[in-house]
């Protein structure tokens, strides 16, 4: 080749390449354009999802307020038997809370979950208060659980039996009496007597044909009977009620009880005249405990999201405890799973797949969706790990993880925000809300609170007690406080038997 001809062929080579340099950046330059357009058209999708889930759970204090006067308006037609009442608010007979002064050996049984718990408080007087106290807890065994009433009781009171005959030299039983129980059973009741009432269903997995209908303290005694145990229940409450009890024993001005657990409820002190005469009860103390069962309340100024509406009508009963459904810890982790769908679903945040895992009810629970929340790690750490577990998503982009932990934000401020408001609305009922009119000082009322949610879930917690101060204002706020009244409700069932006591006249 010649010299000329070799430099023709440089040149056209030369150029060539220039423009394939050209044309291949042109090429990443539209690339790198569709890219970045995609990841902008996800961050918009995912910012329009957001936005609308800020916006349909949000709860100004103003909607509190209407939401508090709804339920005071429901707890007054409840209260008057209105069969359409939201709120069941159901007399539980406890008329005598404990004072302090209960002095003697007493038990209590509580059932109400897989576990069932006996348990034995020796009581010293206002001096010595709770000289000893001893448990045991025993599960029972599933086949019981949907067989007949007689094996069930029968189970139940030989636990009860064996957990007697470990009694010691401790604990006293005046010659002559009776040991005397109280029995919380935290299933729907209808209550007869502050000692007898008959059960109206079964839930949490018990199912016993034979039993719906019967007097539930009268199939224990029968089984006690037959297991030679000489025992009596003198009170029969459900767990909110033995909370309530215990709280009050623990601090004279408690005034009611809130479980945040699983599900959720409360009771409260009533004065004896807003019980209707109809009832032909007259409390004896002026006073009457009331089982306000408001996990079924339902009001339209309740901010029911397309989240709380898919999951109601998928759930075990659609239309029933919606208040429960947008509060408690049996669905809150559900709530934040249904709106991390929609994300993943409508702005592919996990990916151009939706997790399969994702898909399924309940994955989530709330305690990961409380160690989620509470992550405060630079690389929110907690949240990766947590999605990798539960979601399926291996590695998961900060920006991912910040959205989830805002999810969980969103969700169990709504639940804790909902539960101040109810709490504002007992408040409210019994006058408590504001300052006393006659410029007489605002007396102490203290709210006992148990359950696994507001034990564990500070988040939870804090949004609660904040709200309540913003909802009370400052003044009043001062003077109301909140307590945990951890596993209250064991002793609370032992401190009604007492101060229910068949022998309580004689003292
Ligand atoms: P129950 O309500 O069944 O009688 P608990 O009062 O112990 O029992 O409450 C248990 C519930 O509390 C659980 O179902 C769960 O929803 C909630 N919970 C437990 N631990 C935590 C946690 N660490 N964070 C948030 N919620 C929790
Ligand atoms: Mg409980």
């Amino acid at each position: 080749m010649g010299k000329a001809a070799a430099v023709g062929t440089a040149v056209v080579v030369a150029a060539a390449v220039g423009v394939a340099v050209v044309l291949a950046r042109q090429r990443r330059r539209r690339e790198l354009e569709l890219v970045e357009g995609a990841a902008a058209e996800r961050k918009r999708k995912v910012a329009a999802v957001i936005e609308d889930v800020e916006h349909a759970l949000s709860t100004p204090t103003a909607l509190l307020r209407g939401i508090s006067d709804a339920m005071v308006s429901e707890m007054e037609r409840g209260l008057r038997g209105d069969i359409h009442a939201m709120l069941k608010m159901l007399i539980t007979y406890v008329d005598n809370l404990p004072t302090g002064n209960e002095e003697g050996l007493f038990y209590a049984l509580d059932l109400g979950g897989t576990n069932f718990r006996v348990l034995r408080v020796q009581l010293g007087g206002r001096e010595r208060r709770v000289v000893r106290q001893q448990y045991d807890e025993v599960s029972i065994p599933p086949h019981l659980m949907v067989g007949t009433s007689m094996e069930l009781f029968d189970f139940i009171a030989a636990a009860l039996s064996k957990f007697v005959d470990t009694e010691d030299n401790g604990l006293h039983l005046p010659e002559g009496r009776q040991r005397e129980l109280g029995f919380t059973f935290s299933f729907p009741v209808n209550q007869t007597s502050i000692s007898s009432g008959t059960l109206i269903k079964w839930t949490k997995g018990f199912s016993i044909n034979d039993a719906v209908g019967q007097d539930i303290v009268s199939e224990l005694s029968k089984a006690m009977e037959r297991q030679g145990l000489d025992m009596k229940v003198t009170a029969l409450v459900n767990d909110t009620v033995g909370t309530l009890a215990g709280g009050r024993y623990a601090d004279n001005d408690v005034v009611a009880a809130i479980i945040l657990g699983t599900g959720t409820n409360a009771a409260y002190v009533e004065h004896a005249n807003a019980i209707p005469k109809w009832t032909g009860l007259l409390p004896r103390s002026g006073n009457m405990v009331i089982n306000t069962e408001w996990g079924s309340f339902k009001s339209d100024k309740l901010p029911l999201s397309e989240y709380d509406k898919a999951m109601d009508f998928e759930s075990l009963n659609p239309g029933e405890q919606i208040y429960e459904k947008m509060i408690s810890g049996m669905y809150l982790g559900e709530i934040v799973r249904r709106i991390l769908l929609k994300l993943a679903h409508d702005a592919a945040l996990f990916g151009d797949v939706v997790p399969p895992k994702l898909e399924q009810p309940f994955v989530l629970r709330t305690p990961d969706m409380s160690a989620m929340h509470h992550d405060s790690s630079h690389d929110l750490k907690t949240v990766g790990a947590k999605l990798k577990d539960i979601v399926g998503v291996a590695d998961t982009s900060l920006e991912v993880r910040y959205i989830t932990s805002h999810i969980c934000d969103i969700v169990a401020e709504r639940g804790a925000r909902l539960a101040a408001a109810g709490i504002y609305g007992i408040l409210k009922k019994l006058g408590r809300d504001k300052l006393p009119g006659d410029g007489s000082k605002m007396p102490r009322t203290v709210i006992a609170l148990d359950g696994g949610l507001y034990e564990h879930y500070k988040k939870f917690s804090s949004c609660l007690e904040s709200t309540l101060t913003d909802l009370l204002g400052d003044a009043v706020a001062s003077s109301v406080v909140t307590k945990l009244a951890n596993d209250g409700s064991g002793i609370g069932a032992a401190l009604l038997a007492a101060s229910h006591s068949q022998y309580a006249e004689i003292d």
